[in-house]
């Protein structure tokens, strides 16, 4: 009984002493109870599972070349390159993108059809991407753990990151992210698209079609997103306040091309459960 709170209070105080670091994005002090290893493996496991429900990732090499280029143009400049992100298309009707742990970035073939520019592209990407750098779903899980829903740090479990990661990749899917993470990945993910030669009037035109359609569907799997208009207005000032011009890249032939053109040659996904 002795070995076991020896045990569970060096696991405790390697966790709260592992767990201090330095926000790469905002500077500020974060609190995190897992590292970036630790959510390299649980995004590893996690892809599988969405690649398994979601479908296999769209048949079409070009359009995977393509979306994973423009992802890696972010990447490169983003505030953590060494993450090592990979950017997927999956052949999905719903409008969807999002990130999973350790940088595995995924847009279906919903979303793409919407869009018409490379520029919007990018505002996507970089949104998701600029998630992954600042580090928000290791918030989402320390917060998690902290008000002691789905894991008990007491649980004993704790030292022990392989069981961990198995329960957090059940429980990624209930998160969701708070308004003030998804406006720093809109700011920030503004930042790297500019960063990477891109206008960011991109992401507000991304923001308008989104606000255009019907009935707005959630654009991430585990996220509440401000409402689209809400993100204009602060999109637009953000790029008022950084003096931000409209020179960069539109790319509407490239989107063209290597979009458009492409998902017209695909046959629609098929008809199962998932497709909503
Ligand atoms: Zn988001």
């Amino acid at each position: 009984m002795k070995t076991f709170w020896l045990l569970l209070i060096a696991s405790v105080f390697g966790l709260i002493c592992s767990g201090c670091s330095v926000n790469p994005v905002t500077g500020e002090d974060q609190f995190l109870l897992v590292s970036p290893e630790d959510e390299k493996k649980m995004g590893e496991e996690y892809s599988k599972q969405v690649e398994k429900e979601l479908g296999e990732s769209v048949n079409d090499v070009q359009i995977q070349n393509y979306i994973n280029s423009i992802g890696q143009k972010i990447a490169r400049i983003s505030h953590s390159p060494e993450i090592g992100f990979s950017y997927k298309t999956i052949d999905h009707n719903s409008v969807n993108a999002f990130a999973l742990p350790g940088g595995y970035i995924y847009i279906t073939t919903g979303l793409l059809k919407e869009l018409n520019a490379e520029s919007q592209l990018a505002g996507i990407l970089a949104h998701e991407t600029a998630h992954v750098t600042a580090r928000h779903i290791a918030e989402l899980i320390t917060r998690d753990y902290l008000i002691g829903i789905g894991f008990s740090v007491a649980g004993s479990q704790a030292a022990s990151s392989a069981i961990r990661i198995a329960d957090i990749v059940r429980q990624l899917e209930g998160m969701s992210f708070s308004r003030r993470q998804e406006r720093q990945a809109d700011t920030v993910g503004m930042d790297y698209m500019v960063k990477a030669g891109y206008t960011p009037y991109g992401m507000v035109e991304t923001m308008e079609i989104l606000q255009k359609q019907d009935e707005y569907r959630p654009i991430e799997f585990f996220s509440t997103h401000p409402s689209p208009e809400n993100r204009v207005g602060y999109l637009r000032e953000h790029i008022f306040n950084n003096r931000y011009g409209n020179t960069g890249t539109v790319g509407k032939e490239e989107y063209a091309t290597n979009i458009t053109e492409r998902l017209k040659l695909l046959k629609p996904p098929p008809k199962d459960k998932h497709n909503r």
